[in-house]
Parts: structure tokens; sequence; C-alpha cells
């Protein structure tokens, strides 16, 4: 059985250190993700559960060329506080914390860094300063959300709102019907879009989404030029989160 631990936290400084001095470490991913209300019927860690779970497995398929961050659990989600239990920071504290993790792994010599989101909210904060970001650290840093590498018929296919990912509705908690059942409270669903969500549906989506993540890393070590913008899937298509164009 081979070494299955992706986390930098579960390595020693000393396994950490010869695997990056060997060579073997050739990307990092940096999760981020939230801690936020995910209507009546999800439980609040709803994000950093699915982002963490990508993460990892994406991560375990390159083995042990990927490591993984401790995700950021707790993002931009001020859009939410009206509901109490959202956890929320600051724009500027977020986009600086990612900032200072992803700069710990370039000053420990990683050079392809993959912050992979969860969560809507920190999309446009962290695309803003990603420029910056990359002039700074001077490495191969991107910045995408798992949803993104979906393909679009994919999600036409088993979605039957045509939304992805959508907020605690049919996407998020069909995956979650999949990935912890127990975490969705069927009886507290009130949401229509929610209502049609399936454990087969999340079944369906899940693996695709690891996979994507992890070619998306292997052609961020390979060095190739990645055109994938943020994303949102709606109705009628793919959505650039940036532009609002469809892409
Ligand atoms: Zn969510």
């Amino acid at each position: 059985m081979s070494d299955q631990r992706v986390f930098v936290g579960d390595l020693t400084r000393k396994e950490f250190r010869e695997r990056i001095e060997q060579g073997v470490i050739k990307a990092a991913i940096v999760p981020t993700a939230a801690t936020e209300q995910h209507n009546e019927h999800l439980e609040m860690i709803h994000d950093t559960l699915h982002v963490t779970y990508m993460a990892e497995h994406a991560a375990r398929r390159l083995a042990p060329q990927v490591v993984v961050a401790t995700p950021i659990s707790i993002g931009v989600s001020e859009h939410w506080m009206a509901h109490k239990g959202t956890l929320t920071v600051r724009q500027e504290v977020f986009c600086e914390y990612v900032y200072d993790v992803c700069h710990s792994l370039q000053r420990a010599g990683v050079t392809n860094i993959l912050i992979l989101n969860g969560h809507g909210g920190n999309v446009k904060p962290i695309m803003r300063r990603l420029p910056e970001y990359q002039e700074k650290l001077g490495i191969n840093l991107r910045f995408n959300s798992y949803w993104d590498v979906y393909d679009p018929q994919l999600v036409q296919a088993h979605m039957a709102k045509g939304r992805l990912p959508g907020h605690a509705c049919e996407y998020e908690t069909s995956t979650m019907l999949f990935l912890a059942p127990q975490r969705v409270h069927t009886a507290d669903i009130t949401d229509e879009n929610a209502a049609v969500a399936t454990r087969e549906k999340g079944e369906a989506l899940i693996e695709p989404a690891v996979a994507g993540v992890a070619d998306l890393l292997r052609r961020m070590i390979a060095g190739e030029t990645i055109d994938l913008p943020p994303l949102t899937f709606r109705p009628d298509g793919r959505i650039n989160m940036m532009t609002n164009e469809p892409v």
C-alpha cells in the first residue's frame, strides 16, 4: 500500500523536507471554503467538507507529487450574516491569509500552487488580488473552484434545475447525500431546488470533479497554459463569474 497521506499536517517536517529536497513534491493545493448557513437542512460545514474531499482525493491520484495545505474553513460570507451561525472574515483579511499560506509553501520550495475553492463568496475577492500575488510569489499560482472543471453537458444531464453549484440547492444537497448523508437533515428541506436532490446525482458528479481537479494539477505541473476562468453553471450554460459573460 503506497503512502496515501497528502495533508501537509500529516507529514513530519523530516518527511516534508526530504520530499521537497528530492523533488518529489511538485505542487500544493490550498483549499478555501466557508462555515456559513446552508439553508435549513444542510450543516454549515458543507463547503469546507466538500473542497477538502476534492483536494484530498485529487492529490491522492497524483501522490506523492501533490500535498494539501490545511483547509481555510472560514471565508467571505458577509452576505449571509443575517443567518445566525455564519462565520465570516473581511475580504482583505481572507485574501491576505490565503496569500500567507501560499507564501509559506513558496518559501518551502513549492513552485505550483492551486488555490482550490469551495465557496462562491471567495471567488471575486481572490481573483481581484491574484495577479498581484502571482507577481509577488513568482511561481505558478492558480485559483479555481472545484466545480470549474465540470463538462457542461454532464451538468445539464444531471441537474434538473440546470444550476451548479447554487447554494444549498440541488447540487450541494445531492453531493452531501453521497458524501455524508447524516449531514443532510431531509425533514427540514424547505427549498424546491433542494427537494429534487438525490444521492445518485451526487455520486455521478463527485468523481468527475476529483478527476478534473487532478487533471488541472497535472497540467499545472507540466507547465501548460490553462484557460479556465471561474465559472458558475446556469440553465442556459456556463457563465464567467468575473465578467458575467457566457463561456
Ligand atoms: Zn455551499
